[in-house]
């Protein structure tokens, strides 16, 4: 097992990494920039390096300096967390060429599910069902507009090398096409370095359905479930449960072990997504994830797994510690905390005043603020995940309301407000809801 792990990441998930260490016995390098001296990571973990000024690309983000931290250190694996450099092929490639572990996947399986396009063509060779669209790359807007006239309207345009919700557009008329794919190719030259673009159906009342999957170097390949995100604006997750409130344990255990027999297939090494849209019963592929995602505590939480422990474990060549799916447990629902106005939206970075975490029975809270903490305005806004178990859904969302209310964030904006709205909606409560749906009820909810 390795002796010393740094931690290629900030905030919430490089206090999580530490966890999962410190109960391992496994010593932790925080690596922060000049913007994080104050960070809780680099307060608990054993040692700190400072690796740049505030901006990603100049910290997070900066190759050299990361590796030179861990040399400087001895740490013998890197962990990369989410977001940042997670999903980069080059990064893991030269993380192990200079003699660390990554814990993560091959950098060839960083590279395949990086590109969409390919990924797409990968995982339907598998076996697995994917959105109708183009057979790959788009070259020509003419191209576009004969698929997707053939296809029939909405389509949804999306950049090869997308991800974080950026860089799609969704056409609805034949009319808009040309414009829109021209557009869509130059957003995606300039957000993504790649003007590659392919197409989609655009589905009309699609769930976001995803499951965590696991392999070994051994061989051995696992489902862990699925997660319900269709909770959404603009794209982005928001609220995230498990089980679905929609699926059924038949359609659970096929669609899992099709993941399952993908990643088996493939020789996947260590923690997967694989997401779905999933609409009158159907399955469709959109992506795949090489990493481990923000909403990994869902999982956790209703299967009792350390996902964490599991990647680290798996990185150190050891086996998977479940051969066999386990027993799902109640319910789970996640709710992403970001310092934003709860109407608007717009970042609110600043110091905290006053902060109490929840707590009581089934309440998690994975986050590093503390009271007297400034967030720091360079970064993401999330700044806490408020996690939740309850025996069934309906306890799940009793309880969390009441954590939400004894959740005190002062000084800056939250979107708790926001979330405290969401569960008391008719639909949320019922659980029939689409990815589409709070986006609609947002904007009724601005007219009112
Ligand atoms: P990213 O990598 O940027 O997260 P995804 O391909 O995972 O991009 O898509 C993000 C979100 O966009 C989905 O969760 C869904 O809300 C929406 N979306 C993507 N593809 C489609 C589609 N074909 N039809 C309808 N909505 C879609």
């Amino acid at each position: 097992m390795f002796k010393k792990i740094l931690i290629a990441n900030r905030g919430e998930i490089a206090l999580r990494i530490i966890r999962a260490c410190r109960e391992m016995g496994i010593e932790t390098v925080a690596v922060h920039s000049t913007a994080d001296t104050t960070s809780m990571a680099v307060r608990l973990a054993d040692e700190s390096v400072c690796i740049g000024p505030p901006q990603g690309k100049d910290s997070y983000l900066n190759i050299p300096a990361i590796l030179s931290a861990a040399a400087l250190t001895g740490a013998d694996a890197i962990h990369p967390g989410y977001g940042f450099l997670s999903e980069n092929a080059q990064f893991a490639r030269m993380v192990e060429e200079h003699g660390f572990a990554f814990i993560g996947p091959t950098p060839e399986h960083i590279e395949k599910m990086g590109d969409k396009v390919t990924a797409k063509q990968t995982v339907k060779e598998l076996g697995l069902p994917v959105v109708p669209g183009s057979d790959g790359g788009v070259n020509t807007a003419e191209e576009g507009h004969k698929i997707a006239s053939d296809m029939g309207f909405p389509v949804i345009i999306k950049a090869a090398s997308g991800g974080g919700g950026k860089g799609m557009q969704v056409v609805r008329e034949e009319g808009e096409f040309i414009e829109s794919f021209t557009r869509a190719r130059q957003e995606a030259k300039a957000n993504f370095g790649d003007d590659t673009v392919y197409i989609e159906k655009f589905l009309g009342n699609p769930r976001h359905i995803e499951i965590q999957v696991f392999g070994d170097t051994h061989g051995n390949a696992i489902h862990l479930g699925e997660r319900d995100c269709s909770i959404q604006r603009r794209h982005q997750k928001l609220v995230e449960e498990g089980p679905s409130p929609v699926l059924s344990a038949k359609l659970r255990d096929e669609i899992g072990e099709l993941a399952a027999e993908t990643i088996r297939r493939m020789g996947y090494r260590g923690a997967g997504t694989i997401e779905f849209l999933y609409e009158d019963e159907k399955f469709y592929f959109m992506e795949m994830n090489t990493r481990i995602q923000v909403e990994h505590p869902v999982t956790e939480m209703i299967t009792g797994i350390d996902l964490i422990a599991e990647q680290i474990r798996i990185a150190a060549g050891e086996e998977l510690s479940i051969k066999t799916p386990p027993r799902f447990r109640g319910h789970a629902i996640e709710i992403r905390i970001n310092a934003e106005d709860p109407d608007t939206f717009i970042p609110s970075p600043g110091k905290i005043s006053q902060f109490h975490a929840p707590g009581g029975l089934g309440v998690r809270f994975d986050s590093a603020i503390y009271s007297g903490y400034s967030i720091p305005p360079y970064y993401d806004s999330m700044i806490g995940k408020l996690i939740v178990h309850g025996r069934n859904r309906e306890e799940c969302i009793r309880r969390l309301r009441r954590a939400i209310r004894e959740t005190i964030v002062d000084g800056v904006k939250t979107t708790l407000p926001l979330h405290d709205w969401i569960l008391q909606q008719d639909a949320f409560v019922s659980g029939d809801y689409t990815i589409h749906w709070l986006e609609q009820v947002l904007a009724e909810k601005q007219k009112a």
